[in-house]
């Protein structure tokens, strides 16, 4: 197989042992056809010499790549489904498909699928993925990327050949299986798993293996202490992870304790939305009928989840530190605020509390105003060196406004992290490249209508400008 030296197969799973998963089958899907392939990524693994009739083999038959594991494995797991505890759950549609390092900094990487077959969790499940849960997923977590959000990457999306069932769209629909990078499948709901059977012994094995393989700074120490430091540096994890939400403007939609990765990666999109303006209560879900995932109940629910957490490791640590480990949330939520939300504006920070005061004048602002929140970000990117790019805005009257006055001049206060970034091709366009739910639609209707990707496509290579112009050095 043709990889390069930087694939770096890893086994480090099965340390675990099978009390952890459930060896599984792939299903054998009617027909194959490659839709989208994420070749920086791919590259980055060393992956990128694969043929796309290997890649199929790989990503959509599961033929084992060398090295790592022989078989797939559905991962146990446990978790709190909107606050309500579901001990049913699972690996339903998914699996461990491979591990392997990343080539650039040495993270333990997860090659996991969705849409990949029925396993012992998937209930009434079909165990699929429709193609255009698919769309969906490879779609924002490029989108997530570029905005800076610590995310799982869609490695694969293949088109799988059957027709679905589902209650909550036009049935029959297409069928994928998608491929995913993720920095551990370990999940909140896994330790409540454990602390649900009373297997103590399990819990400490699943610290211990977090600790060693995700937290070096857990890694050498025993027993208690192992396991207050280990939630205190989740914590602080999860903490940046519902900033760098709130800065990106993004609704996960579905924040049970089963999505929630331990190393803090976002990961498991399904009805998320992007905001189109700054509104707490603006929902994701459609089923979420109160509200409890709402945009601006993120950091809440977030917190929320790593109570659970604690409840779980509180059977193998007292009470004590562990109320201790989660302390750190609130500041390390603010300080994760104030940074992202300038480096999204190319800003360089200044110290937690003028960036938070800069944070809460921009909510306001975008609030009160309700212009695009994404154009904001556009139009205002490293500060007062894009005043003549934001004259020329759908929004440069509003910006003429009193109400704004409060951030045009702290903005005035600060310095660019790069000024001549603001050159880049893509700050030179009309509009920002945004993901909001009616461009989804009509990106899924040109597929499903004419079978047309263009669209798709597009709408990557927009997402790659602007990770260019946010991401790459100048
Ligand atoms: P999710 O909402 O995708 O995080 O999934 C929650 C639980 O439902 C997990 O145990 C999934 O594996 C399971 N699940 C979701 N969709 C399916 C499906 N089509 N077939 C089987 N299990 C599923
Ligand atoms: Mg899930």
């Amino acid at each position: 197989m043709p990889v390069t030296p930087l694939y770096q197969p890893e086994l480090t799973l099965l340390e675990l042992g099978a009390g952890f998963y459930d060896p599984v089958e792939p299903a054998s899907f009617p027909s194959r056809i490659l839709r989208y392939r994420n070749e920086r990524w791919a590259a980055r693994i060393g992956l990128e010499g694969l043929a796309d009739p290997e890649w199929t083999a790989h990503f959509g038959a599961f033929d084992p790549l060398p090295g790592t594991l022989k078989s797939p494995l559905a991962l146990r797991y446990h978790g709190h489904q909107f606050q309500s505890y579901n001990p049913q759950i699972g690996d339903g549609r998914g699996f461990l498909y491979a591990q392997l390092r990343d080539s650039e900094d040495g993270r333990l990487l997860d090659l996991g699928t969705k849409g990949s077959g029925q396993t012992p969790y998937s209930r009434s499940g079909d165990g699929r993925l429709t193609l255009k849960g698919g769309v969906r997923e490879v779609l924002i977590t490029a989108l997530l990327e570029a905005l800076g959000v610590y995310t799982s990457k869609s490695l694969s999306l293949i088109e799988t050949g059957e027709r679905l069932y589902r209650g909550d769209e036009p049935s029959p629909t297409r069928s994928s299986v998608l491929v995913r990078l993720n920095h551990s499948h370990i999940r909140f709901g896994s330790f409540q798993r454990c602390a649900f059977e009373k297997n103590t012994g399990r819990l400490s094995a699943l610290v211990k293996y977090a600790a060693q393989h995700y937290f070096p700074a857990a890694a050498a120490l025993e027993g208690e202490e192992q396991v207050a430091a280990f939630l205190s540096l989740v914590t602080k994890k999860s903490a940046q992870l519902a900033a760098s939400w709130m800065a990106a403007g993004f609704v996960h939609g579905v924040l049970n304790t089963d999505n929630m990765n331990i190393t803090g990666e976002s990961f498991d999109y399904g009805p998320y939305r992007m905001l189109p303006h700054f509104d707490p209560d603006f929902v994701a879900a459609y089923f979420d009928e109160t509200g409890l995932y709402a945009y601006g109940r993120q950091p809440q629910a977030v917190m929320w989840n790593l109570k659970q957490l604690a409840g779980a490791l509180n059977l193998i640590c007292s009470k004590d530190p562990l109320v201790d480990a989660l302390r750190p949330f609130g500041e390390t939520y603010e300080k994760a605020l104030g940074k992202c939300v300038l480096t999204r504006l190319g800003l360089k920070t200044d110290n937690h509390d003028t960036d938070i005061i800069l944070v809460s004048e921009i909510f306001s602002f975008l609030r009160k105003s309700e212009i695009g929140f994404e154009q904001f970000f556009f139009d205002w990117y490293g500060g007062d060196v894009s005043a003549p790019r934001a004259a020329k805005s759908p929004s440069a009257e509003i910006y003429q406004t009193p109400n704004f006055n409060p951030v045009k001049n702290l903005l005035a206060q600060r310095a660019p992290l790069d000024g001549n970034k603001v050159g880049h091709a893509y700050f030179q366009q009309a509009q920002p490249c945004t993901l909001l739910i009616d461009e989804i639609e009509a990106i899924w209707d040109a597929v499903a209508g004419q079978d047309d990707w263009a669209p798709f496509y597009q709408k990557l290579d927009q997402i790659e400008l602007m990770r260019g112009a946010l991401q790459d050095q100048a």
